[in-house]
């Protein structure tokens, strides 16, 4: 089969090595993509940093880039197949790979309102006695080359949460996609080059391994920042291997809701089976650890656990299909143990926890389950909802905010004043109220707290961290 290139300067890259890109659900063969090197990783930085000097984009051929990227992308064609890519790739059901798409045109298009309205600010320097007589001004200045560097689970608006911004904020990229998932990734920056006007100078793709490609990237000097999304781990990693670079990092979570007694155990429920499985729990924001108030919470259990076998288990490429196969067998069988581990501990399985003939994890509710099981403390990345059971909601604020992690928590109330508390008192990057933590729009600010990360995504926020402060003084 064909190997799929990544591009350089514009140029179609190959190597006779391939990676192999095979399909999570049926393990069909989808082709392979380069194994680059660090040298294809210097070429293209090479090229990028030349491109800031040699061909300078203004704002307004930046903002138009943007629009016509968003404007490509509801193309017919071009958007299903960009889903189909996304369904194959990642066993993302294939409505839920529409979806993504569909957020990505929203992407570009605010990131094209983030170019156009990128602006510095005036300084009040006759604040001062020193600065009587001096205008003063602030300008917002690319920081430089930006290596971005994308997880599996969004495979193209996550890659378009990083390239938009750079764009917008002038910024010359160079894009090293997940090894599971690098085709839909490098089918939208075929579209930027190819389709929309963007300098071949200023958009690079390399493909291969994390520990080579992607450690390439955070060595290089003339790379001024990273903007990472992915695992805790290894992005943690990366900020300690680059002290002197900017480094943004969006991490995983293992996302709180409450359930108050006054909200609609029927509502909440389906939201929470939905939102628990959707791409078989591999969002950072997949709602895993449930906390239902005693009183309600045997009816609400029987909710839950109807709305979940209500889901159909299946082919991503089916339209009917909600919940589809983990990324590879070894994170299914992870979870798999990670079940086990917690029934071996007292927790008991209210539905699912079984792996079907076609090999997918079916979704899976425990009860009894208890803080220390890792099921709840760590990130489960797998359709999985851990039911605990509190009674007065301080107890429910100290049992979610008892992780490392902080991306976002949620709350179903009726009562203002227990939504202004959990606002207040949920120490997480977003907090939504009567809605599931999984619930995001695009121009949001996104990020999360301690482990989960230490930047806020989202093109109006991406491009001020894209972008320096100059200070202008005129005497
Ligand atoms: P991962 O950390 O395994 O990989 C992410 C990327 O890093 C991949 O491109 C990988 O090749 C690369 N990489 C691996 N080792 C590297 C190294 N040493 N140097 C440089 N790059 C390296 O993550 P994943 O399994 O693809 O994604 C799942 C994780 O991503 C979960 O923890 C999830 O919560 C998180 N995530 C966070 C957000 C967010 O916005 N906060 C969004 C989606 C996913």
């Amino acid at each position: 089969m064909s190997q799929y290139p990544t591009r350089i300067d514009g140029q179609p890259v190959h190597t006779d090595e391939g990676l192999r890109v095979t399909a999570p659900y049926d393990g069909r063969d989808l082709g392979e993509v380069p194994v680059c090197t660090a040298e294809h990783v210097d070429r293209a930085v090479a090229a990028a940093k030349r491109s800031m000097s040699d061909a300078p984009l203004p704002q307004w051929r930046r903002a138009e880039i943007l629009d016509r990227a968003a404007q490509d992308l509801t193309d017919e064609e071009v958007f299903e197949d960009l889903a189909r890519t996304i369904a194959l790739e990642a066993a993302k059901p294939i409505t839920t790979a529409r979806a993504e798409v569909s957020r990505c045109i929203s992407t570009f298009t605010f990131a094209a309102t983030a170019c156009r309205t990128l602006a510095g600010e005036v300084l009040p320097l006759d604040a001062s006695r020193a600065g009587e007589g001096r205008l003063g001004f602030t300008l917002r200045v690319p920081i430089g080359v930006v290596g971005a560097i994308t997880p599996f689970n969004f495979p193209v608006n996550l890659v378009a949460h990083k390239l938009a911004p750079a764009i917008a904020a002038g910024c010359p990229v160079v894009l090293k996609p997940a090894h599971q998932t690098p085709l839909s990734g490098l089918k939208l920056v075929e579209l930027l080059l190819d389709r929309c006007g963007l300098p071949h100078g200023w958009l690079h793709s390399v493909t291969g391994s994390g520990s080579v490609v992607g450690a390439a990237l955070v060595d290089h000097d003339d790379v001024a920042m990273i903007t990472f999304t992915g695992s805790p781990e290894v992005g943690w990693g990366i900020r300690g291997a680059a002290p002197q670079k900017k480094v943004s990092l969006e991490l995983g979570n293992n996302s709180p809701i409450i359930v108050e007694p006054d909200a609609d155990p029927e509502e909440a429920a389906r939201k929470i089976a939905a939102a628990g499985t959707s791409h078989a729990g591999q969002s950072c924001i997949s709602v895993q650890r449930v906390f239902v108030q005693r009183s309600v919470a045997d009816g609400f259990v029987a909710a839950l656990v109807a709305a979940i076998e209500r889901l159909r288990v299946g082919d991503p490429l089916d339209d009917r299909t909600h919940v589809s196969a983990l990324i590879d067998a070894e994170n299914r069988d992870r979870v798999v143990s990670w079940i086990e581990g917690a029934v071996a501990a007292g927790a008991t399985v209210a539905t699912g926890g079984w792996v079907g003939d076609d090999g997918v994890l079916v979704p899976t509710v425990l009860t009894d389950v208890t803080p220390d099981m890792k099921v709840c403390r760590e990130e489960v990345f797998g359709p999985l909802l851990a039911v605990q059971v509190y009674d007065g909601i301080e107890e429910a604020f100290a049992r979610a905010n008892d992780t490392r992690y902080g991306l976002h928590a949620a709350v179903f109330t009726d009562d203002l004043r227990t939504a202004r508390r959990a606002i207040e008192e949920l120490d997480f990057g977003g907090v939504i109220v009567n809605d599931v933590p999984t619930w995001r729009a695009d121009q949001m600010p996104y990020g999360g707290v301690r482990d989960s990360g230490n930047t806020r995504e989202g093109p109006f926020h991406a491009v001020q961290e894209m972008t320096e402060i100059r200070s202008a003084v005129i005497a």
